[in-house]
């Protein structure tokens, strides 16, 4: 029988656990797994939120990955100021207008009132072209590739999320400048790859890349793509993080031009305007993660971006443990732990003498390490580790002989057991929907709907009108998000083929009736 000491403090760390479950209660449930799992904690600033070290530590790992992508591609970093005034702010009008509502401005200093009111940056378009335009003198100024890690402030009135939707937030955001289109759209897709590969590679969590309707896209770009994502308890789609092409539509309000280097020796060079992409990443991904793999015990994180991977815990010591048994079974894990850490996974003994094996069990499930070794004197006799997994409790013995070997391969098992589950979970979610009357039932019944669709806005704005009347329905409603209408999230690049392939003339828009361009994925989203 285990102590006395040890029970009560079992039921101690139950009493820390999470309270509530994620399929019964979501938005608390939510809440409790960031909290008590030590990624946050609230302000008192509404929308803003503390990222505390166990959650800035994945951040840290997305901007070690992204950086060296953006870095191979010739991508600077930089720093522009948070300030901007309203003159230049409002230069491009598309631009400003989707902003205008979220922004935030400096109005007064101490006491006195600013003769100008200045804004704080949404994003840095406005901040950042005036100086391409004074840089870029000649096509031999281009590209020019900057990009900053800062954080924005967007004053945005619908319910906040941590991570998902906050007043002020981390991202990195890439602005870039070509002299072709032809350029600029392919760093575009270079971008939304890495963005998918960030998901998909670090975060275990599958997307749907594509490009937003014109209603969606970014305000005063040209197009802008974007990769999808899906949280299953809520069946809602989320968009992961975009990538623009501006166009020349930046270049003309901030007159950045060169002149036309094909022109011919003795011919007026006439001046080009040039083409600009910019691109956004935020921290909105953790929480996109946490939603999709966290589970009634807590977080579960995956082994890639997990600031532990594995985590050491002394077991099976007694009372009547002498010392000499209890100090050779301590050198043993610390020797555990130098093997592992030698090959490069983050690895930690908790011998933190005042809380019991239970407890610690209970407190690294709480914060998702993805693999917890259980040490004690039987393991040392045989001469292994007991190996159990954060995302499914499997229990597995591993040899000391094989430590280092076998325990990557666990952790790269468990990287991609995460990514099948959610793979598997989006695709039975994508419901083809062919006749208006399947649309809201496929959609209350936690589905994304992917449907042949005519690309005119008015019927964009009815799908989400009609859409968004309540049904009936036995599911309980989110209370944040009472059947809200379905937006389209993007219009995939990989379209369904064959059979089921849009025939142009013949297949048409089940909503309006009119003729279907392509496959569009409509979800009600965050
Ligand atoms: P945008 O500049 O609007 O294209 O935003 C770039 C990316 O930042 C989006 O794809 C989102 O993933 C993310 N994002 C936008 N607004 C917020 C917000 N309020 N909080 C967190 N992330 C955001």
């Amino acid at each position: 029988a285990k102590p006395v000491k040890e029970d009560a403090a079992i039921a101690d760390a139950a009493l820390i656990g999470i309270g509530v479950k994620k399929e019964v209660d979501f938005p608390s449930w939510y809440q409790q797994v960031l909290t008590k799992g030590d990624m946050l904690d609230y302000y008192d600033v509404s929308g803003c939120y503390i990222l505390k070290p166990w959650s800035y530590g994945i951040w840290e790992q997305i901007q070690k990955w992204f950086d060296g992508k953006i870095k191979e591609m010739g991508v600077e970093n930089c720093y522009f100021p948070m300030f901007v005034s309203q003159r230049v702010l409002e230069r491009e009008k598309d631009h400003i207008e989707g902003f205008a509502p979220e922004v935030a401005w400096v109005t007064r200093a101490g006491k006195t009132e600013l003769e100008e009111p200045i804004a704080i940056r949404p994003t840095s378009e406005t901040v950042m072209y005036p100086y391409y335009a004074k840089w870029i003198r000649s096509h031999r100024d281009l590209p020019l590739k900057l990009n900053q890690w800062n954080s924005v402030v967007r004053w945005e009135f619908k319910h906040p999320q941590p991570f998902l939707r906050t007043r002020e937030f981390l991202w990195q955001e890439g602005h870039t400048a070509h002299l072709t289109r032809p350029e600029a759209e392919e760093e575009v897709l270079q971008i939304l790859e890495h963005y998918s590969g960030i998901y998909s590679e670090l975060l275990a969590v599958p997307t749907i890349k594509g490009r937003k309707t014109n209603k969606e896209k970014f305000a005063g770009g040209l197009f802008t793509t974007t990769c999808e994502g899906y949280i299953p308890t809520t069946g809602r789609g989320i968009q992961g993080a975009t990538s623009h092409c501006l166009g020349q539509n930046f270049s003309k309000m901030f007159d950045i031009t060169v002149e036309d280097p094909s022109a011919r020796e003795g011919d007026i060079r006439e001046k080009i305007h040039i083409w600009q992409n910019s691109w956004g990443l935020s921290t909105r991904v953790i929480g996109v993660m946490v939603m999709i793999h966290g589970d009634n015990k807590g977080l579960v994180l995956p082994p890639r971006v997990a600031n532990y991977q594995v985590v050491i815990v002394p077991c099976g010591l007694t009372v009547k443990t002498t010392k000499e048994g209890r100090d050779s079974l301590y050198d043993d894990i610390s020797r555990i732990e130098k093997e592992l850490r030698a090959v490069g996974i983050r690895v930690k003994a908790d011998t933190r003498d005042s809380y019991s094996p239970g407890w610690k069990f209970n407190d690294w499930e709480l914060k998702g390490v993805p693999l917890r070794i259980e040490y004690g004197p039987q393991d040392a006799k045989k001469q292994q580790v007991l190996t159990v997994r954060r995302d499914t409790g499997e229990k597995a013995p591993v040899a000391q002989a094989n430590l280092t070997k076998d325990i990557q391969a666990l952790l790269d098992t468990i990287q991609g057991d995460l990514y099948t589950r959610a793979k598997a979970s989006f695709d039975s979610h994508i419901k083809k929907v062919y006749k208006w009357e399947d649309f809201v039932p496929a959609l209350n019944a936690k589905n994304v709907i992917l449907m042949p669709w005519c690309d005119a806005e008015e019927c964009e704005d009815d799908i989400k009108e009609r859409s968004a009347r309540k049904e009936e329905s036995d599911e309980p409603e989110d209370s944040r998000a009472p059947s809200m209408g379905a937006k389209s999230l993007c219009i995939p690049f990989k379209q369904p083929e064959g059979d089921e392939a849009i025939v142009p003339g013949v297949t048409k828009c089940p909503q309006c009736g009119r003729d279907a361009k392509f496959y569009t994925l409509f979800g009600r989203s965050y």
